[in-house]
């Protein structure tokens, strides 16, 4: 196949050379509650190429290497237990982008929590104002194991306000230590 970066001939959609060069984290790091952080491997405006295969058919392959390139490192580096979260919003795809970015982080310290974070509401939020999405809460239920540190993963946090969600209602029966994202899409 080609790289769908740079078009040279490649045994993976991403080429070694364009993993190397372009998919090098460059974290940042906000706050979205007091005490609470989102950090993200990359800025959107970057990889925006490689989120958009989202809903292609290589969608799942692009996000399991970038995956590799950034939680799967920051996994080795994390030394601590915890279980990793991926927050489920039910768009209609026929995977969840956010359970391959939690499966990234699978080893000896972390542990993924699939389906445990389900969305009552799953309304899509592209494209639609602050206000919209404030308006349009996605009452999340956690299903996971009580009173265990818990690592939120979602694929972009823009105003981070899936995230909140997210944290409060986690917080209600584990411990959320912090939130990690593929990207921020925030300028
Ligand atoms: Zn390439």
């Amino acid at each position: 196949m080609r790289c769908i970066l740079c078009s040279c001939l490649s045994l993976k959609h991403i080429c070694q050379k364009c993993q190397s060069a372009l998919l090098k984290p460059t974290i940042s790091k906000r706050e979205l509650v007091k005490g609470f952080y989102v950090i993200s491997f990359y800025k959107y405006k970057n990889i925006e190429t490689l989120l958009k295969t989202k809903h292609t058919f290589i969608g799942s392959y692009v996000y399991e290497i970038v995956a590799k390139n950034s939680f799967s490192l920051f996994s080795k580096e994390f030394k601590q237990k915890a279980y990793v979260l991926p927050v489920d919003t039910k768009v209609k795809d026929y995977y969840s982008h956010t359970a391959i970015l939690a499966k990234a982080m699978k080893g000896e310290y972390h542990t993924p929590l699939y389906n445990s974070l389900t969305a009552k509401n799953s309304v899509s939020y592209s494209a639609k104002s602050y206000q919209y999405r404030v308006e349009n809460p996605r009452h999340f239920n956690y299903l996971g194991p009580e009173d265990v540190d818990i690592i939120i993963v979602d694929d972009i946090v823009t105003t981070g306000l899936t995230l909140k969600e997210a944290y409060e209602v986690v917080k209600q029966k584990a411990n959320p230590l912090f939130a990690l994202t593929l990207a921020d899409a925030r300028e």
